[in-house]
Formats: C-alpha cells, structure tokens, sequence
C-alpha cells in the first residue's frame, strides 16, 4: 500500500513546479519495527504502554460507557490487539485513548494512522459495520460517483422549515501521517502545498486563505460562530492526540460570500464545504462537487481499496460526505422519541447547532445523512434528501 513505500526512506516531495525537492524528517520511523511492518503481532509495545493500555481498559469497562468501542472491545479482541503496533509505530492505545478518557463517545475509536485501519481491523471492522449500518466486513466501498447534480432538488422549497444546507466532505492527503503522528514540520508543509492549491481554484471558487495562527480571537470567534469555522478545544480530539502544535498549521479558506470552504488541518487534513442559506441542496451539492473535483486536480487523496476515502474518523470513511440542513422542527422536537425513531428509519443523524457534541439552540437541530460507507456519492446525498422531506413531512402533519 501506498505508505509502506515510505517506511525506509526520508519522505521527498516535489513542489508545485516539480523542479524542487523537499526532504521531509520522517518522525513516523521513529518506531519502527520491522516485525511489526510485516504484523507478525510481536510485540514492539513497551511495557509502559502495555500497562497504560491494561490500567485503561480495566476501567473503562467499568465505566457505564455505550459506546461502540466498549461494545465490541471485547477482552478477547484486547488481548489480541494490544501487542500490535502499525507500520508507523502506532498502538492500540493511540486508536482508543480517546473512547477510554471520554467514556460518553458514541464511537471511541480513532484511525492515529492510516495503517490502523488494516493493523486493527478486528475493532474497526464491526464498529465500521455498525456505524455504518450494514456495510459487512466483506463488502467494498463503491467507486466514486458523484451523480447528475442538475437532478438534486430543494428539500424545503417553500423555505418554511430549513434555514441553511452544507455539504462537506473529509480527505486525506497521500503521503502525511494522520493528526496524531503528524510533525510540526509536515504541518507547515501541508499548509502551504494547500495554501498554493486553493489560491489557483477558479470563478465562483475563488477566495483567500485565513491562517488560524495569528487570527484575532474575535474574527476567530465571529467565524465559528456563523458555522464557518471548527471550533477549538474539543475535548475527544484533543485525547486522541489530534490537537498537537495547534493553531499551527491550521487555517481557513473561503470564497467572498462564504458559501464554498475548505478547513486545513483540523480533524482531517481537509473538510471541503459548500454552504448557503436554504434548502437548496441542488445548488449546495453542484458547488461542492465543483470544488472536490478542482482540488483533485493538483492533490492526491489517500483512498483504500475496501474502505474508499480514508480519515481520521471511521465514521467518515468511504464517500467522507456529511450533507446537513440547519432545520427548525419544533412539534418533532417535543416528541424526541419521535423524532429519533424518523431518524434511525431514514438513515439520519441529528447534531446540535453548533454541530457534533452541542446542544439544539432556539430549536434549530443540524440533521445530516448517518451512513457515508458501502454507498456512492449521489446516493448519500438521495438518503438525505429523502430523509429531510419526510422530516419535514411528518413536522407539517401531512
Ligand atoms: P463536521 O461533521 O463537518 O465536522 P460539525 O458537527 O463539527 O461538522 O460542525 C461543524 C460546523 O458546521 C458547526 O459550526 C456547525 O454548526 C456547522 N454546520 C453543520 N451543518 C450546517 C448547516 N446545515 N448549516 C450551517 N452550519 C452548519
Ligand atoms: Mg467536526
């Protein structure tokens, strides 16, 4: 696969022109165990990191924990996962450290590299086929198929309910470590190949980018606010170690009215956005296929056979799409019961206003498409489609 080729040998990047070479440390070799490149499962695990794994599992379970790491980290799959190390020296413990400190996650779990996927397949695998109701273990992520945008339609035409749609994709870049075993030094790197990409992208497109080191609190603050920036300081992240050197590295990038985005190393090494007020999910979707495809041009996104685009979540892998309405329900929202078994019928999942982990403000809930994995591009964006106007259905009583 595509990273092994980088285990024995400094990390060499052209730039844009092709004509220099940069040399890149590769912090990632740190560990390297050539056992563990062959996942022979010896261990290369010290025995501090053993421990810290042993004292952390005894007490998450524990813990009163629902997530789906907690129900599918059997002790049984512990024992047999937790010598094993990744091609770029990653434990166990860097995967579910997150879901061990914060015992409330829904999932708990964290790909610290791309190989873990693969190294700790026996945990992600079923918590993948949860998620993602119903992509088994044997299946294969569709090619990419982004549909015929002209057919998406409004999901709120009268504008009655939906007060903005957002369509967004993660991506990962070919040949930079995930969050956690990301340098500082590749951090910059990414930033400015991106900061290069984004400020050749075309007409409607076209916009500035906006580092986060050295933006005031109060622009910084006024951005989030109006849902265009990732908020800081979130706390399963920052236990899954994928906060390391911020603000460093991290940015924003926007066109003049806001309504096509493109957040550098947050989560992911890049969440591509189109957003804008109503329902128009036609409209949102064709500007985000346009930027996915003008950003494809010039960078390499990291894709696996089986699981299709590769993030830091597995909850985002496959298409990596998260389609959203901000939407204003309230006789739903006083029957949550309701509303929940709607959502869990049409494949949806419902977040606060201020996105993953807040709460609903003056009513108005961020309602996306749950599954990303096993289904093509346009048939994510179909499930949510379909999803928001029985919603919306069921909210008018009709
Ligand atoms: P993501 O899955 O993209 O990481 P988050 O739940 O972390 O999403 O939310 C990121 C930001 O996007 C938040 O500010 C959230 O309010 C905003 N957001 C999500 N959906 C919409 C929408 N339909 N309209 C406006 N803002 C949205
Ligand atoms: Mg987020």
């Amino acid at each position: 696969m595509y990273f092994r080729e980088f285990i024995n040998f400094p990390l060499v990047f052209r730039n844009r022109t092709g004509r220099g070479l940069l040399q890149i440390p590769v912090n990632m070799a740190k560990a390297k165990c050539h056992r563990c490149e062959e996942k022979c499962g010896k261990s290369k695990v010290t025995p501090e990191e053993l421990h810290r794994l042993e004292v952390g599992y005894k007490s998450f379970l524990r813990s009163d924990s629902k997530s789906l790491l907690r129900k599918y980290l059997t002790k049984d799959v512990f024992d047999k996962l937790k010598y094993k190390k990744t091609a770029f020296g990653s434990s166990l413990l860097d995967c579910v450290q997150s879901g061990f400190q914060n015992p409330d996650s829904n999932v708990g779990i964290y790909a610290a590299d791309a190989d873990s996927y693969v190294v700790f397949s026996d945990i992600f695998n079923p918590i993948i086929q949860d998620y993602h109701v119903g992509f088994k273990q044997t299946d294969n992520h569709p090619a990419l198929d982004f549909g015929c945008v002209d057919k998406v339609g409004n999901v709120d035409p009268k504008g009655d309910y939906v007060i903005s749609t957002r369509v967004r994709c993660g991506r990962s870049v070919e040949g930079y470590p995930f969050a956690p075993s990301i340098s500082q030094s590749q951090l910059w790197e990414l930033e400015s190949k991106m900061m290069a990409v984004l400020s050749d992208l075309p007409g409607e497109l076209k916009g500035t980018y906006y580092p986060l080191s050295g933006m005031t609190r109060e622009v910084q603050q006024n951005l989030i606010d109006d849902h265009f920036l990732f908020k800081e300081g979130d706390r399963f992240l920052q236990s899954a170690n994928a906060c390391r050197f911020w603000p460093e590295g991290r940015g924003i990038y926007h066109n003049a009215n806001k309504t096509f985005l493109v957040w550098v190393n947050e989560e992911d090494h890049l969440r591509i956005i189109s957003l804008q007020k109503g329902g128009d999910l036609g409209a949102t979707y064709k500007r985000f296929v346009m930027g996915v495809n003008e950003i494809e041009k010039k960078v390499r996104f990291m894709r696996h056979e089986r699981l299709g685009y590769l993030t830091f979540c597995p909850t985002n892998l496959g298409t990596a799409i998260r389609a959203s309405v901000h939407i204003k329900i309230p006789k739903l929202a006083s029957n949550m019961n309701k509303l929940n078994e709607i959502a869990e019928k049409y494949h949806l999942q419902i977040r606060g206003t201020s996105g993953e982990h807040t709460e609903a403000q003056g009513g108005v809930y961020d309602i996306s498409n749950k599954r990303r994995l096993g289904l093509t591009e346009y048939e994510v964006i179909q499930e949510m489609y379909h999803g928001i106007v029985e919603l919306i259905k069921h909210e008018r009583g009709s």
